[in-house]
C-alpha cells in the first residue's frame, strides 16, 4: 500500500473514532519533544534513540554485521541546551569579531542548527561510521563516505537497505537541494521523523528561543528566518516528508 492510500485510509477511520480518540491523534508530540529540552527514554546508552527508532537501528546493525560491517553511533539524541551551548559560543566569537548580529547568524547556519530545530533532537536522527574500518581523527567528512578505506561500502549499505529498516539520509547529495550540506554520514528514522516534522511547522519556536536564552533571537525573524525553514529544515531527503 503506499502512503498516499495509506493516509487517505487512516483519515477515513479516524472520522468514525470517538471524539477522544480523535483528539489524542490529532494533539501529537509536545513542544519540549519537539525541541529537544526534555529526552526521550533511550533505547540503550550505545543506542541513544527513541525506543522504536532504537530498537529499528539493532535491528538494521544486526543485518551490516552480517555484511562484515559494524555500525556504530557518534551522534544520536541531542538536547537543546547543548545545541544552544554551541550555538551562544559561535554566536559571541562572531559578533566578538565585529561580524553584525545577521551577519553572524547566516555564519554559523552554515553548518549549525538554530537550538530547538535540530533533527537530533528528537531521538529519531543519528550520525554513524562502521567502525570495522580506520576512524579518522575526524570523520564525519564528506570525502571519507566516498572511501573504499573507510566509510565507502555503508553508505551504499544504507542507500540500499536502511530504508528497510526506516532509516534514510536527510541531507543528500542532491544539487538542486538547498539548506545543510550533503551529509553523507546523517541518517533518520522515517516513521518517526516525518510526523515530528510535520508538528514541528506549527510550533512557535521564536517566541521559544526568547524564552530560553538564545542569543540573537531578536533577529530570527522575516526573510532570514523563513528561509531557514524553507531551506534548512524543509529542503531535504523527499522519503522525510510525508
Ligand atoms: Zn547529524
Amino acid at each position: 500500500m503506499d502512503r498516499r492510500t495509506f493516509t487517505r485510509i487512516i483519515g477515513l477511520s479516524a472520522l468514525s473514532l470517538p471524539f477522544t480518540s480523535t483528539a489524542a491523534f490529532a494533539q501529537g508530540p509536545s513542544i519540549e519533544a519537539l525541541t529537544g529540552q526534555k529526552s526521550p527514554k533511550l533505547y540503550s546508552k550505545d543506542i541513544p534513540l527513541r525506543y522504536e527508532a532504537g530498537k529499528a537501528f539493532a535491528d538494521m546493525r544486526k543485518a551490516a554485521l552480517k555484511d562484515r560491517m559494524k555500525l556504530h553511533i557518534l551522534s544520536g539524541f541531542r538536547s537543546f541546551n547543548r545545541q544552544r551551548t554551541i550555538w551562544n559560543n559561535k554566536y559571541v566569537q562572531y559578533t566578538k569579531k565585529g561580524m553584525s548580529p545577521t551577519l553572524a547568524i547566516e555564519e554559523i547556519i552554515k553548518f549549525s542548527t538554530i537550538p530547538g530545530t535540530s533533527r537530533h533532537h528528537w531521538g529519531t536522527d543519528i550520525d554513524i561510521i562502521d567502525v570495522y574500518k580506520p576512524m579518522p581523527k575526524s570523520p564525519l567528512e564528506t570525502k571519507y563516505f566516498h572511501d573504499p578505506k573507510h566509510y565507502d561500502n555503508m553508505r551504499k549499505w544504507m542507500e540500499k537497505y536502511g530504508p528497510d529498516f526506516g532509516f534514510y539520509m536527510s541531507y543528500t547529495d542532491d544539487l538542486v537541494r538547498k539548506g545543510f550540506s550533503y551529509e553523507p554520514w546523517h541518517y533518520s528514522y522515517e516513521p518517526i521523523a516525518s510526523e515530528y516534522l510535520n508538528h514541528f511547522m506549527d510550533v512557535d519556536l521564536v517566541g521559544e528561543l526568547k524564552k530560553r536564552g538564545v542569543y540573537g533571537h531578536e533577529y530570527l525573524k522575516g526573510e532570514i528566518w523563513d528561509r531557514y525553514l524553507e531551506e534548512n529544515i524543509l529542503d531535504i531527503n523527499a522519503a522525510l516528508k510525508s
